[in-house]
């Protein structure tokens, strides 16, 4: 069950201890970067990433009573952007970016690596500040035709798999999962969920809307608001700004359970000791591991 940030699959262990990743938020936004790539374009990648984000919303899980009740997270295409940085502006605007990378990539691994997510999160109580999905369509043959070429990587399951993330889900052991961490070329399995990664999902967007934490429980607010933390902006956040907004000392930490005035103020105060980013990449290599 793919729900502990820090889970990786190996052959010995399934499980790991860590805080679980979440959007406080009953919504939350994403913008593809206008420039989309030579391999995909715009408009495809647009219905694409809108579908795979659905497999994940439209999840329904057990309920105490009888019957199953949705998931407590929406997640809504909020237009194209400029910005291609990820990055989280801590002073300003941002915006969760997917973004195709045509002309480099600009991690390691290039020859074996689909796709990466970061999230930025805070390491006391989980909350997700920013997420943003970078495509490696530099050294990847990303394709969105049906069947597949057997040299090719179905761009839905791509997206299926990167949404996991995004949403805070780690990899998951199960081979047969979405979240399992490796792709086989030509594979198309993980356009669709499994009964492992609904249970992820589940688990960490309840259908009551509560959100598990370490101590406690957060409920989201009651509106929907898929404005990215700090407002949104399609530009990219201004390098001195967000260099100010770093330089910001303090030893607060984490803010959850203030009440909600002083608890933005602290927030912004100590955001540059709380915040770590976390990446995880699919890997294009056909090896199966077996948790
Ligand atoms: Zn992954």
């Amino acid at each position: 069950m793919p729900v502990v940030a820090d889970f990786q699959p190996s052959p010995t262990k399934c499980w790991t201890e860590g805080v679980p990743l979440f959007w406080r938020n009953s919504c939350v936004g994403y913008n593809v970067q206008k420039n989309a790539s030579r391999q995909v374009a715009f408009d495809d990648a647009a219905n694409t990433l809108s579908r795979a984000f659905t497999k994940w919303t439209g999840a329904s899980c057990p309920t105490e009573g009888t019957g199953r009740s949705r998931v407590s997270i929406d997640v809504r295409d909020l237009g194209p952007v400029e910005c291609g940085e990820v990055k989280y502006n801590q002073s300003g605007g941002n915006q969760n970016v997917i973004v195709f990378r045509d002309g480099k990539w600009p991690h390691e691994a290039s020859n074996n690596t689909l796709a990466l997510t970061t999230v930025t999160f805070n390491p006391e109580t989980g909350e997700i500040y920013d997420a943003d999905m970078e495509v490696n369509t530099f050294d990847q043959r990303v394709t969105l035709t049906d069947p597949v070429p057997s040299d090719g990587y179905d761009f839905a399951s791509i997206a299926t798999h990167e949404a996991g993330h995004f949403l805070g889900l780690a990899h998951s052991g199960d081979n047969r999962a979405t979240m399992f961490a490796n792709y086989t070329p030509g594979a198309t399995a993980m356009r669709n969920l499994t009964a492992d990664d609904v249970a992820g999902v589940c688990s960490v967007y309840r259908p009551d809307g509560a959100r598990a934490v370490l101590e406690g429980k957060v409920t989201p607010g009651p509106q929907c608001d898929p404005t990215p933390r700090r407002g949104f902006t399609t530009e990219c956040a201004d390098a001195d700004a967000a260099k100010k907004g770093c330089s910001i000392s303090s030893s607060s930490h984490g803010a959850s359970g203030a009440p909600p005035t002083a608890g933005w103020a602290l927030a912004a105060a100590s955001l540059a000791f709380v915040v770590r980013a976390r990446r995880r990449r699919l890997r294009a290599v056909p090896a199966r591991r077996v948790c």
